[in-house]
């Protein structure tokens, strides 16, 4: 192990990223150090770069959603081995929650520290994580595929999970950039049907259906309700996932529900007027679940799916850049606010 490496020093202050050398994390005795191969620049990484999340306080190395190869293990770790081909979790426990001090699984914890925000990220050769956060990626998977699964695929991938979707249920999916872009995808892999993606964007309805949605709608449109009860059958929808956060979005989605029908609200957090005024109109039977983020264990299944070739990731790499272009990438990213491209950093 060198005793310096190069990492992305972000300093809140001056408000810009810099290359600098810096020493290599210590691990603990159940730590772990990763040669980061490949770490994503994504939209999210935003919010704390521009300061309205996030630490404020002392300079950082941002980043998360990394893929590498395990280069130490602390004294007391048994499941790795300097060698070992790995993707990481951004999330890691914080063993002082109630989960985590009755000795739950990581993936129980309530208070998860995340990469990039609580502890050092992956814009650097090296990072320092839990043994807990890390799954193990098959030779047949590249290391900078397997970067793309934490972040919009394995939250969406969540939110399925959230929803226990199942083979021929009926989905709409509010918001089909990003984030829904891939749910349609994974939503297709897990049998449902039909699959109805609405989106104001002509270009992310566009996407939708390259993705696998059978129906795209502008939610706009005054016969989205009519469309979704032809296409149901008269059903209704069996799930449907809302990534626009917005009342008027919310409101849509749930309208559409058939009897005993899921709406799911991704990563944003309803308006409670709203939820109230609905539930207090003696529905019965509807479920509105919130979610967020994702669990190691969605990674451990979104790489079993891509190593059988059920999910192919490789066309969600537009490029990849060496860890000194940081700021072009970020410039890049920052410039296509609805389709940003999705780039990796190797260190
Ligand atoms: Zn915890």
């Amino acid at each position: 192990m060198p005793a310096t490496m190069r990492a992305v020093r972000f300093d809140p202050v001056t408000g810009r990223p810099e290359v600098a050398e810096v020493p290599v994390p210590a691990r603990q005795r159940d730590e772990v150090v990763v040669k980061v191969a490949a770490c994503g620049i994504r939209r999210s990484d935003f919010a704390w770069l521009d300061g309205s999340a996030g630490p404020r306080g002392p300079v950082y190395t941002p980043g998360h959603g990394a893929a590498g190869v395990v280069a130490a293990v602390g004294d007391d770790v048994r499941s790795w081995v300097p060698g070992d081909r790995v993707v990481v979790a951004a999330g890691r426990e914080c063993r002082d929650c109630p989960e985590c001090r009755a000795g739950l699984s990581p993936d129980d914890c309530s208070d998860l520290r995340l990469m990039g925000e609580h502890y050092d990220g992956a814009w650097a050769e090296y990072l320092v994580t839990s043994a807990t956060a890390l799954v193990a990626v098959p030779g047949a998977v590249p290391l900078e595929q397997a970067a793309v699964l934490p972040g919009a695929l394995s939250i969406a991938y969540g939110a399925i999970d959230a929803a226990r979707l199942r083979p021929a249920e009926a989905v709409g999916v509010w918001g089909s950039g990003g984030l829904g872009n891939h749910l349609v995808r994974l939503a297709r892999i897990c049998g449902a049907s039909p699959i109805i993606a609405l989106d104001r964007r002509p270009e992310a309805r566009e996407g939708a259906l390259e993705q696998g949605a059978d129906v795209a709608l502008h939610p706009a449109n005054n016969r989205v309700a009519s469309y979704i009860g032809e296409i149901t059958k008269g059903r209704g929808l069996d799930v449907a996932f809302d990534f626009g956060g917005r009342d008027s979005t919310f409101a849509q989605a749930h309208a559409a529900l058939g009897a005993r029908g899921r709406l799911v609200l991704v990563k944003t957090a309803s308006k409670g007027s709203l939820v109230t005024r609905m539930f207090a109109e003696g529905e019965v039977g509807r479920t509105v679940i919130s979610h967020t983020g994702y669990r190691v264990r969605h990674l451990r299944d979104l790489i079993e799916l891509t190593e059988r070739g059920r999910l192919d990731v490789s066309a969600s790499i537009s490029a990849i850049l060496p860890l000194t272009r940081i700021a072009e990438g970020l410039a890049k990213v920052r410039e296509y606010e609805d389709n940003p491209p999705r780039l990796l950093l190797r260190p």
